[in-house]
């Protein structure tokens, strides 16, 4: 099963992808966690990135397709795979479909996750993510138990850069200018199923796999997603 999540900056996309990833047993493909290791490592393509994210702008369609379309080719994506921030226009969204085509797979799901505007700016503001497995935490609502400390491996937390107000401001311009369009080009498709992102992160997780489950996607570990 190969499944998009699409939603605006803030949305809990990359925290509903991991626990859907884990008990679909999917591979977890996250285009912002795959720039952010780069430039961890100081590569060539994590310096071309960074300069794009810290603004809060999309990194160019040229990298950014060819490091996904690589990245959906090793092992661990032939069991399928859910897609944590990709794409993000319309030029990435085909240029998936062509590569997916080529192998004789399709996107068989879009899950919007839609969240008002107004808790996005507030949720990214107080957020804190794992330098070393990107979990993230929310000062109010979701905080780690030891301060500073990630829950999952012991990382240390940080805020992102691009959480900044202006790259923030930046950010949700460019989802809707670009981001946004997508959402009816998986209606058309008949891919398109939407969640409210709003309840806390158990409601959401269970609202997904109710709607997965009613459209016949939720084959977690070959029993169905409980
Ligand atoms: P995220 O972790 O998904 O919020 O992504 C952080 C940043 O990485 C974005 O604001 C972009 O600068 C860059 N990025 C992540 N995914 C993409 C993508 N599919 N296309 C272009 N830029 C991306």
């Amino acid at each position: 099963m190969r499944l998009v999540l699409l939603g605006p900056p803030g949305a809990g996309k990359g925290t509903q992808a991991r626990i859907l990833a884990e008990a679909m047993a999917l591979a977890h493909v996250a285009t912002g966690d795959l720039f952010r290791l780069h430039q961890a490592r100081g590569t060539v393509l994590g310096k071309e990135a960074a300069s794009y994210m810290e603004r809060g702008e999309l990194v160019p369609n040229r990298v950014t397709i060819a490091m996904l379309l690589e990245r959906i080719q090793e092992p661990d994506c032939a069991k399928g795979f859910l897609l944590d921030g990709f794409p993000r226009n319309l030029e990435q969204a085909r240029a998936l479909d062509d590569a997916l085509a080529k192998r004789g797979w399709v996107i068989d799901g879009a899950v919007y996750m839609k969240v008002p505007e107004e808790k996005l700016v507030r949720r990214l503001s107080e957020r804190l993510v794992c330098s070393q497995c990107q979990a993230a935490y929310h000062t109010e609502s979701a905080p780690p138990t030891v301060e500073g400390r990630c829950d999952k491996c012991g990382g240390k937390l940080y805020q992102r850069k691009d959480d900044s107000p202006d790259a923030v401001r930046r950010r949700l311009q460019v989802y809707m200018e670009q981001t946004y369009p997508l959402l009816d080009y998986y209606r058309t498709l008949g891919k398109l199923l939407e969640v409210n992102g709003e309840p806390p992160i158990e409601e959401v997780t269970q609202e997904m796999k109710r709607v997965l489950d009613r459209v016949g996607l939720a084959s977690a570990k070959g029993r169905g997603v409980k």
